[in-house]
C-alpha cells in the first residue's frame, strides 16, 4: 500500500473495492452516532466527508472537507487509475 504526503500529512492508498456496501454501512454509524464528525484534517472545515484508506476497516475513516477530498482522490487517481474510489 502506497503512502503519499499531501499538504503535510501521510495518507495511504486507499484499498480497491468493488462494492460500496462499506460506505452505506459508514452513512448508518455516522447517522446513529457511532462515528462521530471530525474538522477537516488539512484546512478545519467542519463540513466534511468520511474518506477511507481501508473500505471493510469502515469505521476507521480521515475526515475531509470537499475540496481536499476531492483533490486527494484526483492524486491518486494518478497514481492508480485502476483505484476506483467514491469516499
Ligand atoms: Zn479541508
Ligand atoms: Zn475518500
Amino acid at each position: 500500500m502506497k503512502e503519499i504526503i499531501y499538504e503535510g500529512i501521510i495518507f495511504k492508498e486507499p484499498d480497491f473495492i468493488d462494492d460500496m456496501k462499506y460506505q452505506s454501512k459508514t452513512r448508518v454509524a455516522i447517522k446513529n452516532g457511532t462515528l462521530k464528525k471530525q474538522p477537516c484534517e488539512i484546512c478545519g472545515e467542519t463540513e466534511v466527508f468520511a474518506h477511507h484508506e481501508i473500505y471493510s476497516d469502515y469505521l476507521n475513516v480521515r475526515w475531509l472537507c470537499r475540496s481536499h477530498h476531492l483533490r486527494l482522490h484526483a492524486i491518486f487517481r494518478q497514481l492508480n487509475p485502476r483505484v476506483l474510489i467514491k469516499t
